[in-house]
């Protein structure tokens, strides 16, 4: 299983493919499953059927690594556009970016201004504007990056990975900030003196962090959010919350559209707080590969749409 993660993960990264299998009809049926389309409006339709179930969204426009700069203020003025979208409509949605969709990797400058542009339109609306975590070369930057904006913003949160050794360092500095926080556990390839490879050592940390957040937050009420659908883990969470005397309608669990609807409802029934991240967009291709790699069954999943109609 694990060379089957390696492969595709590797696969996410090839250029080649990028621009061969997005192209491939059975690969675009299959990828509805986790997208309800690539334009906005369809996030957006999507979004309102989850809010009226009482799940709030969380949108994401895919892209990341851009090549030319001058892309970058077009991805700023669709972001605020969406801002825009959600004051218009008074919808309960966040957003979440990845910074090198803003051109972290070509300019830190331009990025910082054009992220702030977009916190400050969401700021108006008390909406958080969240950043994703992208692979380890960007950790200590995105981390530096996010204690800037936080001095400025309050409204903005950032995610980390409980799979990488410096996880625990890295929340301790953050806590500096009062930071909000969305725990993943990690989606990329990445080497074994910087990751753990052990799906028990990744969950039991997963775990310590979330106690050290569940604490934080119970201190300072800073929003802390758990991005998994392991389900075992939720239990985990949620007993550690009672233990801490956490209030449960604070403990914050974050998934994916399409994977586990079920337990997503039930979190809602059980008092916790859920938001859906729903992600659009034509560049889907590294990020459906992250995907299919989280899950072998995925990978049968796209190759049974070969043969249906
Ligand atoms: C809200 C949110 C935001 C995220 N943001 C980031 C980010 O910024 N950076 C980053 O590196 N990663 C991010 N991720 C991805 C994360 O790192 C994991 O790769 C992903 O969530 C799978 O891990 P898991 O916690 O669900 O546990 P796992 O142990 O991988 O999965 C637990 C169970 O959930 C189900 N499941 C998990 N993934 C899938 C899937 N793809 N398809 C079908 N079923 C599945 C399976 O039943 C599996 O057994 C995010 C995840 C979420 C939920």
């Amino acid at each position: 299983m694990d060379i089957l993660r390696h492969t595709l993960l590797w696969c996410s990264e090839n250029k080649n493919l990028q621009n061969k299998v997005p192209k491939m009809k059975f690969v675009q049926k299959a990828l509805k499953k986790f997208m309800p389309g690539e334009e906005l409006a369809d996030a957006i339709t999507a979004s309102k059927e989850f809010v009226s179930m009482g799940i709030p969204t969380v949108l994401t426009h895919l892209g990341e690594e851009l090549k030319d700069l001058s892309e970058a203020d077009d991805v700023t003025n669709h972001y605020l556009s969406i801002i825009d979208k959600i004051a218009d409509e008074k919808l309960d949605i966040e957003i979440s970016i990845k910074l090198t969709q803003l051109g972290f990797n070509l300019s830190e400058e331009k990025t910082f201004e054009n992220f702030d542009k977009i916190c400050e339109r969401a700021e108006k609306l008390n909406n958080i504007v969240w950043i994703d975590m992208e692979g380890s070369r960007y950790t200590r930057k995105t981390i530096n990056f996010y204690k800037k904006i936080k001095a400025k913003r309050k409204n903005t949160g950032i995610c980390l990975q409980s799979y990488l050794f410096s996880s625990h360092q890295d929340l301790n500095d953050l806590l500096e900030v009062t930071p909000n926080v969305r725990l993943v556990k990690g989606a990329y390839n990445e080497p074994h003196d910087i990751a753990l490879k052990d799906k028990f050592r990744v969950d039991e940390n997963f775990l310590d962090l979330s106690r050290k957040m569940l604490i934080e937050s119970n201190k300072n009420g800073n929003r802390m959010v758990f991005g998994t659908h392991d389900l075992k883990l939720v239990k985990a969470i949620k007993k550690e919350a009672d233990l801490l005397n956490y209030p449960i309608n604070n403990l914050e669990f974050h998934m994916l559209y399409g994977i586990k609807i079920n337990a997503q409802k039930q979190l809602v029934k059980d008092g916790n707080k859920v938001r859906i991240l729903i992600s659009y967009g034509k560049s889907w291709y590294p990020w459906y590969m992250r995907r299919l790699a989280e899950r072998p069954a995925n990978v049968m999943f796209v190759m049974k749409n070969i043969f249906s109609k």
